[in-house]
């Protein structure tokens, strides 16, 4: 009992955020708007290109949506390299 850290139980973990997300977005994915059975906390702005990791930069979204956006993130990733200068 004598080595709990109170700054461990700060109200900025990512885990309550999960939670603020879930209530936030009613239980609902973001992008097809089924209830969220298994939710994927996901980066609206990937931090490949140039997102945050700040709770509003983040979102619930199914497993079948989240996969859908990574594929869709990875291309853009892709492209943006792609036109920043020549050869990757
Ligand atoms: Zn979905």
């Amino acid at each position: 009992m004598l080595q709990i850290n109170k700054r461990k139980n700060s109200p900025t973990s990512r885990k309550l955020n999960k939670i603020q997300l879930f209530e936030e977005q009613n239980g609902l994915c973001k992008e097809c708007h089924n209830p969220l059975d298994f939710s994927v906390t996901d980066h609206i702005k990937p931090l490949g290109l140039g997102g945050s990791d700040n709770y509003d930069n983040l979102q619930l979204l199914c497993i079948l949506c989240n996969m859908k956006k990574t594929e869709k993130d990875l291309q853009d990733i892709w492209n943006q390299r792609k036109s920043k200068g020549g050869s990757a």
